[in-house]
C-alpha cells in the first residue's frame, strides 16, 4: 500500500500545482509586453527622468526609459525594437528643447493618436534661444535644454508629470499627488544643500569649465560661472583657435579645475587639462553610473565633485 502510494505523491503534488503555474505564465507572458492590470505605462527620454516619473507614478505606473542611463542622449541612435514600447505608451514624457532630437521619429511616428506628450520644460525660462539657423523646413526649439540642472527647475519637471499622470489616470489623481508632495519636499531639502554647499567654495573660484555645455541653468541657480566650454554641441569637435582660446581663458581665469563628463571621450578635455595646468575631475549632467542611480544622488555627486575642485584645499 505505502509503495504504490509514494510515487504516486509527487504526480498528485504536480497536478495540483499545474495550474498555479499556468496562471503564473500568463502573468509573465503579459509582463514582457504591457503593464499589468491597470498601470498606466509611461515612456520617457533619460533613464534620469524615469527616475522622476517612478517616485510621482509609484505602483501605479511602468516606466520605460528609451536611452540607456550611460548612453549620451544628444547622440543616442535608438533600436526599432523599441518601437513597440512607444506605441503601446498612455503617457510620453520628454525634456524639449531638441534634446530628444534622435529620438523625435521614433515618439512622433509610433505614439496613439489621443496620447499626452509632456514636454517638461515648458513654462520655463530658457537660456540662449534661437541660437541656430541651419535652413532646416521643420521648425526646432532652441535654447539649452539642460534645466533639470538647476533642482528648482527639476520641480517643475516632477510638477508636469504630476499632472500628466492625473491626465490620463484621473483614478490616481490622489496618490499621484501625495508622491509628488513627497518628493518635492525632499528635493526642496536637495537644492538647498546644493546651494550651501557652492557657498561653501570661495567666489572666485566659482568657475566652471566643463566638456559639454549642460551647466548654465545649474551656474545660474547656484552662483557660479561657465568660463567656456571644450565643445559647443555634442559631436561637433573643436578647432585648434577654439581650444588654444579655452586655454587661455582657464589661465586667465585662474580656474582651478576642469570637469569631464563619463559619456564623453574625455582625450580632448585632458589635452586641455594638461596644457593649462589644472586639474580634472567628473561631473554627471544626465547620465548614471554604477554608483549614481537617481537624480538626487546624481545632483549630490557634482555638488562633491564641484567641491573637490574648485574649494579651497582641506
Ligand atoms: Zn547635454
Amino acid at each position: 500500500m505505502l509503495k504504490a502510494l509514494l510515487p504516486r505523491a509527487p504526480l498528485v503534488a504536480l497536478a495540483l500545482l499545474a495550474p498555479a503555474l499556468g496562471a503564473l505564465a500568463v502573468a509573465c507572458g503579459s509582463n514582457d509586453d504591457q503593464a499589468a492590470e491597470g498601470q498606466v505605462r509611461v515612456v520617457t527620454s533619460l533613464t534620469l527622468f524615469a527616475d522622476f516619473v517612478q517616485h510621482v507614478g509609484g505602483d501605479r505606473v511602468e516606466v520605460t526609459a528609451l536611452v540607456p542611463g550611460d548612453a549620451d542622449p544628444h547622440t543616442y541612435e535608438p533600436a526599432p525594437s523599441q518601437v513597440a514600447k512607444v506605441s503601446k505608451a498612455d503617457l510620453v514624457v520628454i525634456n524639449g528643447l531638441g534634446l530628444e532630437e534622435t529620438l523625435h521619429d521614433l515618439i512622433y511616428n509610433n505614439v496613439r493618436g489621443d496620447v499626452p506628450i509632456v514636454e517638461m520644460t515648458e513654462g520655463l525660462p530658457i537660456i540662449g534661444g534661437d541660437n541656430h539657423t541651419d535652413g532646416e523646413e521643420h521648425e526646432h526649439e532652441s535654447g539649452n535644454p539642460h534645466l533639470w540642472l538647476n533642482v528648482q527647475y527639476a520641480m517643475h519637471y516632477v510638477e508636469k508629470i504630476r499632472d500628466g499622470l492625473i491626465e490620463v489616470d484621473p483614478a490616481g489623481a490622489d496618490a499621484y499627488r501625495a508622491n509628488a508632495t513627497a518628493y518635492l519636499e525632499e528635493l526642496d531639502a536637495l537644492d538647498k544643500e546644493v546651494a550651501a554647499t557652492m557657498e561653501s567654495i570661495p567666489p572666485e573660484r566659482r568657475k566652471l569649465v566643463t566638456f559639454h555645455d549642460a551647466f548654465p541653468y545649474f551656474a545660474e541657480r547656484y552662483g557660479l560661472e561657465v568660463v567656456g566650454v571644450v565643445v559647443e554641441s555634442p559631436g561637433r569637435e573643436p578647432s585648434a583657435r577654439e581650444l588654444a582660446d579655452l586655454i587661455d581663458q582657464i589661465r586667465a581665469q585662474d580656474v582651478p579645475t576642469v570637469f569631464a563628463e563619463p559619456q564623453l571621450n574625455p582625450q580632448l578635455l585632458e589635452t586641455v587639462a594638461e596644457d593649462a595646468g589644472v586639474t580634472v575631475k567628473t561631473l554627471l549632467s544626465g547620465t548614471f553610473t554604477s554608483d549614481v542611480r537617481s537624480y538626487v544622488e546624481l545632483m549630490r555627486f557634482d555638488a562633491q565633485q564641484l567641491v573637490e575642485g574648485l574649494g579651497l584645499p582641506q
